[in-house]
């Protein structure tokens, strides 16, 4: 039940994964909704529209944005300007939807389509190259919503590649381990005679 209320409140939520509302994502934010943790109104992106959907579905009253977290904004884009780009890929990592194309010591670019606005590659590029730009076109309801969905899915896809990774770079490290115990195994052996 907990978790179908969750769900309600996550497919509300913009998808952006900016972790402006202090949670790691929408998905968390929307848990911690669904079990009295959090308040409605912590999520600038999705804006007073967002907040409406939630205090409805709950059936509380609206409240507005707490603008501790931000405010409501237009929907801005990440771009690269790549004659500055040193390839240090810091951006990719920081992308949650993997928005960016690009490898080590080559230029990055942003794929426009599938950047949510999160801002999160901002910080990191060591050269500051990254900068928000205002989309000059608004989305109806129903591509913001299709562009919602196919950010969640991207970003669940990427939290997937990434334990993948963490799995077999520790099961690597085993390998190693392992490796260095079979040395010095024979080693001990050869010791013996
Ligand atoms: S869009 Fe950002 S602020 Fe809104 S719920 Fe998702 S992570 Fe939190
Ligand atoms: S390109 Fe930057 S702003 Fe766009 S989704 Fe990725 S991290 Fe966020
Ligand atoms: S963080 Fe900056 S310098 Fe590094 S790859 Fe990304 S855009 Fe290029």
């Amino acid at each position: 039940m907990q978790n179908n209320l969750k769900e309600k409140i996550n497919s509300i939520l913009p998808q952006t994964q900016c972790g402006k509302c202090e949670f790691s994502g929408c998905e968390p934010y929307a848990e911690a909704i669904s079990e009295g943790k959090a308040d409605i109104n912590q999520c600038p992106p999705g804006g007073k529209s967002g907040i409406l959907k939630i205090a409805k579905l709950l059936k509380v009253d609206y409240k507005p944005l707490n603008e501790r977290y931000g405010i409501e904004k237009p929907k801005e884009i990440a771009i690269i300007e790549e004659d500055k780009c040193i390839g240090c890929t810091l951006c990719i990592l920081a992308c949650p939807v993997d928005a960016i194309l690009g490898a080590s010591k080559n230029m990055h670019t942003v794929i426009t389509e599938e950047c949510t606005g999160c801002e999160l590659c901002i910080a990191p590029c060591p050269v500051d190259c990254i900068k928000m730009i205002p989309l000059d076109f608004e989305d109806d309801e129903i591509t913001k919503r299709k562009k919602s969905d196919l950010a969640r899915k991207r970003y669940e896809f990427k939290k997937q590649r990434m334990i993948r990774d963490k799995n077999k770079a520790k099961a690597n490290r085993v390998t190693s381990e392992e490796k260095k115990q079979a040395i010095a195994n024979a080693m001990a052996r050869i010791k013996k005679g």
